[in-house]
């Protein structure tokens, strides 16, 4: 246990013994740049949970802690459709942030494509509707997710898909465009790789999440 000079309990420690004493942590279901997410299992209730756990100490990069910050309050602001990963918890201290979501028992739509290898146009159009449905809601709340891919499609129990990694997202005023080049390279938008390369191309908005 982490404890000053005088013997106090930090309180970063005391954030992370608010989860430990909540939920029991179970396998590794995936990473990230600078977060594992973990199985988990709700003390109280038996339920399982995904724990999305951000070292910030792991990082030089000051600048995650504001990106959690941010991608917690666009969470927030898209909770509520049935295909948006939902938020159940957080726990935060100056060393790791806990996210707690509903857990996505099929995982990422990345691997079940590679298993599966077709799919057939029934399968498709459900998954595509059900993207469509929720990156409307997303734009509709003036929101670019800027990060679509498969790996950030989950899928639920039903195989009904949940919308994850709002990592990227961006909260944008009427009329406003962007200028910073960020996403997975390989899934990047033609709007947002012109204005990077192009001298004098204008900015991107929603569009690139299209
Ligand atoms: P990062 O910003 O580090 O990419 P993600 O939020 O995309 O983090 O999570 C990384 C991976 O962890 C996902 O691609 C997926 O494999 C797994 N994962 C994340 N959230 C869940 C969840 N709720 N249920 C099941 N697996 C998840
Ligand atoms: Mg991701």
């Amino acid at each position: 246990m982490a404890v000053d000079d005088d013997g106090d309990v930090l309180p970063d420690r005391d954030a992370a013994k608010g989860f430990y004493a909540k939920y029991e942590p179970k396998e590794v279901l995936g990473r990230g740049g600078c977060s594992v997410v973990r199985r988990c299992i709700e003390k109280e209730t038996g339920q399982q949970f995904a724990a999305k756990i951000i070292d910030l100490s792991d990082s030089s990069d000051e600048g995650v802690h504001e990106a959690t910050i941010r991608e917690i309050d666009v969470l927030r602001m898209v909770a509520g459709h049935p295909y948006i990963i939902e938020l159940h918890d957080v726990f935060e201290s100056s060393t790791f942030i806990f996210l707690v979501f509903e857990l996505c028992e099929h995982g990422e739509l990345f691997d079940h494509l590679t298993t599966v290898v077709t799919l057939s146009e029934k399968k498709t159009k459900l998954i595509m509707r059900q993207l469509f449905e929720a990156l409307a809601h997303v734009h509709g709340k003036g929101i670019a997710h800027r990060d679509l891919k498969p790996e950030n499609i989950l899928l639920d129990d039903n195989y009904n898909i949940k919308l994850t990694d709002f990592g990227f997202a961006k909260v944008l005023q009427p009329g406003e465009t962007l200028t910073e080049l960020c996403g997975t390279p390989g899934y990047l938008a033609p709007e947002l790789l012109r204005c990077n390369m192009m001298e004098g191309a204008p900015g991107y908005a929603h569009q690139v999440d299209l």
